[in-house]
């Protein structure tokens, strides 16, 4: 790897803080999820070097809300450009340590870039508001205006994209920022501050702290300096640091699991439908958080939708995410294979019925055979937890009104997929399903134009979008005598 990468400069060994490549006496090894082999190591950094990171966020901040939102601009347009021109490099080391296809790789390098070129343009339009006065001699002015110094903590599932579509934004609206990546997933991280760098983003105002998830993240959530904490990955996790965030009341986001339903109704486009599941649920082996977890299909509909998806699922290509032809690469790790079987085997201990696969897969034990199974009760274990892996679970339903009540059945509330041709039930459908996204007739729903985040559970604030904007600013009011 480090051969294949030499000469990019994107192939970095060390944390980015204050502008500086900082090494740290202990090691954390990263592996390669198709193969096991360690790939290279990060510095195991804790509390004090999170806190030096935040105190140099803290001193970049004025200097870089001082420019004008042109130049921040411009320069969030050059480490996007960066990453273009670096895409093959990116891929590779995206590759090489989460495990996902060469192709989808390079799908998350572009999608990544995007949210920088979109908070690109849209730093230029941050607009203050004038309010008609309740006194004829007052004025009332609406500023808004940098939340100061941001911390986020990301996971290892977009190693890429989870990161710039919160830096995107910060960084527009004159934010400084402070990442700890994913333990699992740190190079793409690094090699993304090293396209920073190179773009003239300012020394401070983009750090990366690999390490002790645990001491880094007590800092990044308890000190005075950081204004905004955001996180994206686990329900638990998220809940556990919000809870840390309130000592100091940061603003908080937080992009938390789902468990997504997938509603497929007898009037829908067979193909269309098994099109959309295949992309929905089987992009990134399963592991997205919008991925479908629950399919909903009506009476009718449930034998030719699992039999066609069943057929489709069962010619997907398992394998190393670097040889051709590989549209199903490893797991993370060993336990979410097992989490994955354990589901399945729930499910048919309740009378599940197996389309194709259920089984571990022989290219190791990162590895599970994409599996669709139906007649699956809405008490399975899957049903409440994310299964995070290649498992199609089918469940009947015979009417609208309870394919609605068991999608909304969820503490869960991030994204819903809808299939019918019926036009005025397509409305319905949006309106009812209590998701923050819902995708009619389509499995794809992220870009970075429109907002993306949950309800209930599932997380706070909205990424990517105009309204992406809003979590990294204040909102000021100026009362002005006249
Ligand atoms: P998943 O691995 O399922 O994506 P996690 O919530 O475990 O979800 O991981 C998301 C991010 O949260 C990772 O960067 C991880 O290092 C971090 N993380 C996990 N546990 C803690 C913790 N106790 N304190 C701070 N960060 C944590």
């Amino acid at each position: 790897l480090c051969e294949s990468l030499s000469g990019t400069g994107l192939w970095r060994q060390s944390a980015y803080i204050g502008g500086e490549w900082i090494d740290g006496d202990a090691q954390l090894d990263v592996d390669n999820p198709a193969t096991g082999a360690i790939i290279g190591s990060v510095p195991h950094l804790g509390a004090a070097e999170a806190e030096r990171a935040v105190r140099y966020a803290q001193s970049a901040l004025d200097a870089w809300k001082g420019r004008t939102a042109k130049e921040r601009g411009a320069i969030l347009r050059r480490w996007a450009q960066l990453m273009h021109e670096h895409a093959d490099a990116l891929a590779t080391i995206m590759t090489a340590e989460q495990g996902k296809p060469l192709a989808e790789a390079t799908g998350e390098v572009a999608y990544a870039a995007a949210f920088l070129e979109w908070f690109a343009e849209e730093a230029r339009r941050v607009m203050g508001e004038m309010i008609t006065p309740h006194q004829p001699d007052r004025r009332l002015l609406v500023f808004r205006q940098a939340v100061g110094v941001v911390a986020a903590i990301t996971p290892w599932n977009f190693p890429l994209a989870m990161i710039t579509r919160k830096a995107g934004p910060a960084l527009a609206a004159g934010c400084t920022f402070v990442v700890k990546p994913s333990e699992l997933t740190p190079f793409s991280a690094l090699a993304l501050a090293a396209l920073a760098e190179e773009a003239g983003v300012p020394p401070g105002v983009f750090n990366v702290v690999t390490g002790d998830a645990a001491a880094i993240g007590d800092v990044l959530t308890t000190s005075e300096m950081v204004n905004k904490f955001t996180f994206t990955g686990s329900t638990a996790v998220g809940k556990m640091l919000a809870a840390k965030c309130a000592g100091t009341v940061k603003r908080v986001s937080l992009e938390l699991g789902g468990n997504a339903p997938f509603i497929v109704f007898a009037d829908a486009d067979l193909e269309e439908a098994v099109k959309g599941a295949l992309a929905s649920k089987f992009r990134n082996s399963g592991q997205t958080c919008v991925c479908a977890n629950r399919f909903l299909v009506e009476g009718p509909m449930v034998e030719p939708f699992a039999a066609a998806l069943g057929e489709a699922v069962a010619a997907l290509n398992v394998g190393d995410g670097f040889a051709d032809g590989t549209n199903q690469g490893p797991l993370i790790n060993a336990a979410a294979a097992q989490r994955v079987h354990r589901h399945v085997a729930e499910a048919m201990n309740g009378g599940a019925v197996r389309h194709t696969g259920g089984t571990a897969h022989d290219a190791g034990e990162r590895f599970y055979t994409p599996t669709v199974l139906s007649g699956v009760s809405p008490d399975a274990l899957l049903w409440r937890e994310e299964t995070f892996g290649p498992l199609a679970a089918i469940t009947r339903f015979s009417d609208e009104a309870e394919a609605i009540e068991l999608a909304n059945r969820s503490r869960a509330g991030l994204a819903a997929y809808v299939y019918t041709r019926d036009a005025s039930r397509q409305w319905r459908m949006m309106e009812q399903l209590e998701y923050g996204m819902v995708g009619v007739n389509t499995g794809l729903i992220s870009t970075e134009v429109a907002p993306f985040g949950g309800i209930k559970e599932s997380g706070l604030g909205r990424e990517g979008s105009h309204l992406g904007m809003d979590d990294y600013l204040n909102v000021k009011l100026g009362c002005l005598a006249v």
